[in-house]
């Protein structure tokens, strides 16, 4: 074990959140160990800010959550509690202890047969709890009570040299939970790192094991390898580890060889847009996001309803959003709310093209309108075709047109008012 003193590392109390601080005191002070531990103290080494704090102790869900009244216990594979400070939540864990196989007495943990962990709920000290953590930079421990930093894996070395390793025997811990493999990825691409050789190295052939992690699981995991600021490069990771394929085979049947279809220029550009719109503090929507990540499987298939059947375009056209949307929801089970919309996306790609009459007033009043029209303009951008590229730039001239006419009556009723 490796304990780095307070003052050789740059990890300062201002920088950890005042409820995080808050929680670990109460804990110490009740005589509990308590620790600052994951992305907290990985991404304050590094010097960024950290998206959450996660605390690590050997008080147990239960008494914690008799320690906070502001405490909720969560989770039934991984038991944790949650204490929560208005929109902040801190993720209080127990210490990890090593698991053993078998049965389901109590302090064993259970497996399917391709040995994924259902039940992790073993506890043990800091030094099993850092054994269970997934990779060598997410398992250094900030202590409360003496302020060092320590390290039980390498984790400070891997830290530096900017490498993502796993902790064990990497089949072993990619088995236990198959998602280490997308988080893997995720933190390479966030933190600019590299996989290292051994980590790396299993990931394309146990990719299937994805389809044994609940479609609810992998569609939350998909937005934050997606829409968390980096989700470009996360892309082009996901596709290189073969990870891609599995999370969204409707779209990977339709990759190319030279990588330059329409469908590949559209993913990479909305990525490349979403994480801008991020860093700039813009709002993201992810019904955009898959509405333009399907949008040319869902063209191809309306092309092939529409031949081999007798329906409308229309019809052919409703029925493949149906077919694109459920197979896709097969992997990644995105919810309702948000099919709802990408189907409301998709239907004004077809809209947008009936301008006549008051109908182009009407379709600027469509809750979706704007991420309607950003639609075409990525189709327009990513086809470079003329005919579309003329409907931008007349729906944009009739924006800017309505606008200063409503300028205009506003400025008209605010002369009225003052004459009165
Ligand atoms: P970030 O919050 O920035 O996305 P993080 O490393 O804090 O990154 P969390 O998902 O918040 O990630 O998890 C907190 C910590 O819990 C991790 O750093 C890691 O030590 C441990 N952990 C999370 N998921 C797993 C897992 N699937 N297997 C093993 N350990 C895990
Ligand atoms: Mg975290």
């Amino acid at each position: 074990m490796t304990m780095i003193s307070r003052n050789q590392h740059n990890i300062s109390r201002q920088k950890i959140s005042e409820n995080a601080l808050k929680v670990l005191y109460r804990l110490k002070k009740l005589g509990y160990e308590a620790y600052l531990v994951g992305g907290g103290v990985r991404d304050l080494l590094l010097g960024k800010k950290p998206k959450d704090f996660d605390i690590t102790t050997n008080a147990t869900p239960e008494q914690v959550r008799k320690i906070f009244s502001n405490c909720r216990l969560v989770g039934r594979r991984f038991r944790l509690a949650h204490v929560m400070f208005g929109s902040e939540i801190i993720e209080v864990a127990t210490f990890r202890g090593h698991h053993e196989h078998g049965n389901n007495e109590k302090n064993i943990s259970t497996q399917t047969q391709n040995g994924m962990l259902l039940w992790d709920n073993v506890y043990g000290n800091i030094e099993e709890d850092a054994q269970r953590r997934d990779f060598t930079i997410n398992s250094l421990y900030y202590g409360i009570s003496d302020f060092t930093v320590r390290d039980y894996t390498g984790g400070l070395r891997d830290l530096k040299e900017g490498r993502i390793c796993l902790i064990g025997d990497p089949e072993t811990r990619y088995r236990e939970d198959p998602v280490r493999m997308l988080r893997a990825v995720r933190f390479a691409a966030k933190l600019n790192m590299n996989i290292c050789l051994k980590t790396a190295k299993p990931i394309p052939y146990l990719a299937e094991l994805l389809h044994e992690i609940p479609s609810s699981r992998l569609f939350e995991e998909s937005l934050k390898l997606l829409q968390s600021g980096y989700g470009f490069s996360t892309y082009k990771l996901l596709c290189e580890h073969k990870l891609f394929q599995l999370l969204f085979p409707v779209i990977a049947r339709h990759f190319t060889d030279n990588g330059d279809s329409p469908l590949e220029r559209i993913i990479e550009q909305v990525l490349q847009d979403t994480d801008y719109r991020l860093k700039n503090g813009i709002r993201v929507n992810p019904a955009f996001l898959f509405a333009a990540m399907l949008w040319y499987p869902l063209v191809d298939l309306t092309k092939i309803i529409n031949d081999k059947n007798d329906l409308t375009y229309y019809e052919s056209s409703a029925l493949a959003m149906h077919n694109i949307l459920d197979e896709q929801c097969r992997t990644l089970a995105i919810p309702k709310r948000i099919t709802t919309l990408v189907n409301n996306i998709w239907s004004l790609q077809q809209w947008l093209h009936q301008r006549q009459g008051k109908r182009a007033h009407k379709l600027m009043e469509h809750p979706k309108f704007r991420a309607g029209f950003d639609l075409l303009v990525l189709r327009a951008q990513v086809e470079n075709n003329n005919d579309l590229h003329n409907l931008t730039k007349w729906w944009d001239e009739f924006q800017i047109a309505k606008l200063t006419r409503q300028k205009e009556m506003a400025t008209k009723v605010s002369d009225k008012k003052a004459t009165h």
